[in-house]
């Protein structure tokens, strides 16, 4: 097969079209052939080897999986070849009491596709069948290709973990990035008060169309929210992790900060005294088990909420793609397109 992957670390220009022996499905694993995916700051770590696991070389990253099973492993009942299929993120050892009950994002042998196994970047990825979910009706290939990693994750965030509903408060750091254009959508749809932040106005126009109640910028964006909202928002979404202090300091008393993130750096500093003395926490979210899924796919389909694809592009552009995600001009996702 052809996929687009690296030898070495470094930056967008290690990308290069490499060919690799197709891979065959074992028992309970299928074979999909991926028709698109899209770049995540995920594949932006794992590319530069900042991501934080040994992850052996040559590698082909890759989070999204939207396809069609092309082959289909011993002991596969519930799909078949010729499905259309999306991938979650993450599927677990399918054995232990958290897989048990649908928790496989805190299993603690969960796979990330195209972070522990090679991703979607290739023509051909290899997955278990439990890690596969069949799209509803209504979205596009391309909406698919832009949606498992970054709407699952705001689905869990906003969704399960905030538990987000009408007269909720949301404040959404970064909020014109991929996961950010899902939550300020997903914030609206579940009937939230949604506070967007970012850096350009022009950016700031494009988040009110999409949703957002109001747009903070610059520096003093707790003073602003402040006299937005009285009491502090129940749910930040940071996907940032460069500005936990801040963010504890806009939850409400009982209010929770979704991190979910890094991008300046994997350490932050915060006073504990912030946190315990209002009942406020702090809860990680990497991204959706895969019913979270399935339900954020059929209330997307159900409720309009779709990936603003900024540009699509062949995957053998995948190096300026990622030149692209980093250079922070990105208004929502890239698609990338397998011929
Ligand atoms: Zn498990």
């Amino acid at each position: 097969m052809r996929a687009v992957g690296f030898e070495k670390f470094g930056g967008p220009e290690v990308l290069k079209t490499i060919e690799a022996p197709d891979p065959r499905p074992g028992p309970g694993e299928v074979v999909v052939r991926v028709l698109a995916t899209s770049v995540n700051r995920l594949d932006l770590l794992v590319r530069s080897g900042t991501f934080g696991a040994a992850i052996p070389l040559p590698h082909v990253p890759g989070a999204d999986v939207v396809g069609v099973v092309e082959e289909v492993g011993p002991g596969v009942v519930d799909v078949s070849r010729g499905d259309l299929v999306v991938s979650n993120t993450i599927y677990g050892c399918g054995s232990c009491r958290y897989c048990a009950r649908g928790d496989e994002v805190l299993c603690p042998r969960h796979k990330v596709v195209g972070v522990s196994t090679w991703g979607s970047y290739g023509e051909l990825v290899k997955l278990p069948a439990r890690a596969l979910v069949r799209p509803p009706k209504g979205l596009k290939i391309e909406d698919l290709a832009a949606m498992p990693l970054a709407y699952g994750t705001a689905w869990r965030a906003l969704r399960t973990v905030g538990r987000v509903g009408p007269g909720s408060t949301v404040f959404i750091w970064a909020a014109a990035g991929g996961v950010g254009t899902f939550a300020v959508q997903l914030a609206k749809a579940l009937g939230a008060f949604v506070i967007a932040q970012t850096r350009s106005e022009e950016k700031g126009r494009m988040l009110k169309a999409l949703g957002a109640d109001a747009v903070v910028y610059g520096h003093d964006v707790a003073q602003q929210v402040a006299a937005l909202v009285e009491d502090g928002v129940d749910v930040v979404v940071d996907t940032t992790g460069a500005y936990l202090q801040t963010s504890i300091n806009m939850a409400r008393p009982g209010g929770l900060v979704v991190a979910m993130g890094y991008l300046v750096g994997p350490e932050a500093r915060f006073d504990v005294r912030t946190l315990y003395r209002r009942g406020k926490a702090i809860v990680g979210v990497q991204t959706s088990n895969r019913w979270e899924l399935a339900e954020a796919l059929e209330f997307a389909a159900r409720r309009g909420i779709r990936p603003i694809v900024q540009e699509v592009l062949p995957v053998e552009e995948a190096a300026k793609a990622h030149a692209l995600l980093e250079s922070g001009k990105v208004f929502g996702k890239i698609v990338l397109r397998h011929e």
